[in-house]
């Protein structure tokens, strides 16, 4: 008999799902945390949690029969990952039970805004009977920018078309047709969206570039009297230029329902400005949402312990774990080989092609190791997590990574080759998108640590950790002096330098390994140098 744990609220649903489950036996105990539930947990098979449960390092070293820990929900905040896989525990979210509940929320936001509602409701109650005050303006016919064509963008744009709006879109990762498909407009670059748009909604996960995407300039960029919706994260639009937009007039309404900070403090600026709608964080909250989380979490609970395939597992220990210590070092290789696929590669992905080349590789390792019903190498999984977890991030994991890629259309090509000309083994990784095309190689010398050894046709010798300015120049003396001093004047550590030349267009490959990472307006003073076609950070 599986023993089930729920040690936070959920939907009965979920649990009448794992009750009617053979096998299975189910304890409902929110009583159980922390110490408590540190002596109680060996008895159990599989813990599910909310936010309202720690499970930390302490409790799931006791944890020995434990297999598999289900958040009922997105964040995983309150689980430590680490040591959870380092004892072969699988954890798993739960991230589109409230892609529904979440859309129909921007659009109850937006109406709201552009009807003024919350201000028109707080006047009649106030027992003012005022019709002037609250003239609003109508979807019909106006310009919807949604930033952010996912889940939520989509079905927001599938309902912003029964209010006959024109859609366009700003979505740098997803492919045109899909876009045509929904009958959006997909624009090249966010100005543009800025620039055409009577009502803006953001629908994008929080990463380095999207926090902050507007600001002061792009609120410039804006029509007059635009409407703005954030039901995705907060950060996205800097509060401080929103707050300056409202008071200054530029904005007709900005309705949020997420925050940089959250609980939003009672200090915040952002009360008691004129034009603005707040809610605490509402997008998820339905029934209907709590009862699909719940139910989608019992479901991939009971896939684990029936040894079913399942989805949206965060972690992956049994692939890695299972691995010889050098395969292991390909694997953790390949997710870095990914990332700086991801960094490197401009326009949208088309396919990802994955060769394994050496005797190492000889022996398939994807079958045994791994439930999924993608049938590939655990290296393609890691490619795929580090190449598109930058990105997306929320629910990019090593299992949910193919299903992201299928989501996009990226076609996954998986070879393998004999020995190369320099190394007896290494993993090769092509991106081809709508603009061309980057190739990585990879290879683990004896101390197990991974290398970059090419990018591309620029031959290098990188250690695959840390941060690093790339820089592609004209090759001539000098150069690598100038981008030296440019770093010292800005107090940016050098801890390696690493060179690929490609003589015969007379160009090199400049990588410069950090010890901290390096602020736009240093990469920007990099660019303005004579020699210098491209400069940007990467992050493995
Ligand atoms: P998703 O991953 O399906 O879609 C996100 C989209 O953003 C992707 O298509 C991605 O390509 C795009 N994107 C990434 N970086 C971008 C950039 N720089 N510019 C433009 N587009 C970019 O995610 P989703 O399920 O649609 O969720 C969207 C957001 O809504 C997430 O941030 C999520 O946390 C949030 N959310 C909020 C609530 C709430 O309670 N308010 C509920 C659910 C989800």
């Amino acid at each position: 008999m599986m023993k089930v744990l729920v040690t936070d609220s959920i939907d009965q649903e979920g649990i009448d799902l794992l009750m009617s489950e053979e096998g299975i036996e189910v304890e409902v105990d929110h009583s159980l945390k922390g110490e408590k539930l540190a002596e109680a947990i060996p008895a159990y098979h599989a813990l599910i949690t909310r936010s309202g449960t720690s499970v930390t390092s302490s409790i799931i070293e006791r944890a020995e029969n434990l297999r598999v820990i289900g958040r009922a929900g997105v964040g995983v905040d309150n689980v430590d990952i680490e040591a959870a896989s380092r004892r072969g525990i699988i954890v798993m979210n739960a991230p589109t039970g409230n892609t529904l509940a979440a859309t129909e929320h921007t659009l109850a936001m937006m109406l709201a805004a552009v009807r003024k509602l919350p201000y028109a409701h707080n006047s009649l109650e106030s027992g003012v009977w005022d019709r002037k005050k609250f003239i609003g303006i109508q979807l019909y016919k106006r310009t919807l920018g949604i930033v952010g064509l996912g889940r939520i963008g989509s079905e927001v744009a599938k309902r912003a078309r029964a209010f006959d709006m024109h859609l366009i879109s700003y979505d740098p990762y997803i492919k045109r047709d899909k876009a045509e498909k929904l009958g959006v407009e997909l624009l090249d670059d966010l100005d543009a969206l800025l620039d055409r748009s009577d009502i803006i909604t953001f629908h994008v996960p929080l990463t380095d570039e999207t926090t902050g995407m507007v600001k002061e300039e792009q609120f410039e960029r804006m029509k007059d009297q635009v409407v703005l919706v954030n039901c995705s994260r907060g950060g996205v639009i800097d509060e401080k230029s929103l707050t300056k937009a409202l008071k200054g007039g530029k904005v007709f309404m900005a309705a949020l329902d997420v925050f940089s900070q959250e609980p939003l403090p009672g200090d915040s600026s952002l009360f008691g400005i004129e034009r603005l709608i707040v809610t605490p964080h509402l997008g998820a909250n339905t029934e209907e949402a709590q009862k699909n989380v719940s139910v989608i979490i019992a479901q991939q609970v009971i896939n684990v312990l029936k040894g079913r395939s399942y989805e949206n597992t965060v972690n992956l220990p049994y692939v890695r774990e299972r691995l010889s210590p050098e395969l292991r070092a390909y694997f953790d290789l390949s997710e870095k080989i990914g990332r700086l696929l991801s960094q490197v590669a401009k326009g949208r992905i088309e396919e990802v092609q994955i060769t394994l080349v050496g005797s190492l590789f000889a022996e398939d390792v994807g079958e045994k190791v791994f439930d999924s019903p993608f049938r590939y190498q655990p290296f393609t999984f890691a490619v795929l997590k580090g190449l598109l977890e930058i990105n997306l991030q929320e629910g990019v994991s090593f299992v949910s990574a193919p299903y992201y890629a299928r989501e996009r259309e990226i076609s996954i090509v998986e070879a393998k080759a004999e020995r190369v000309k320099n190394y007896s083994d290494m993993i090769n990784v092509k991106v081809t998108t709508d603009q061309g095309s980057n190739t990585v190689g990879g290879t683990v010398f004896a101390d197990l640590k991974g290398r970059i050894v090419s990018i591309d046709q620029f031959l290098v010798d990188m250690v695959a950790e840390g941060t690093f300015l790339f820089f592609t120049n004209q090759d001539r003396p000098g150069v690598i002096g100038k981008v030296g001093t440019l770093l010292g004047e800005n107090r940016i550590n050098v801890a390696g330098f690493y060179l690929g030349r490609e003589s015969y267009q007379g160009n090199a490959l400049g990588v410069v390994s950090l010890d901290s990472r390096i602020p736009e307006a240093v990469l920007e003073e990099i660019r303005g140098l004579e020699e210098i076609l491209d400069a940007r950070e990467i992050v493995l």
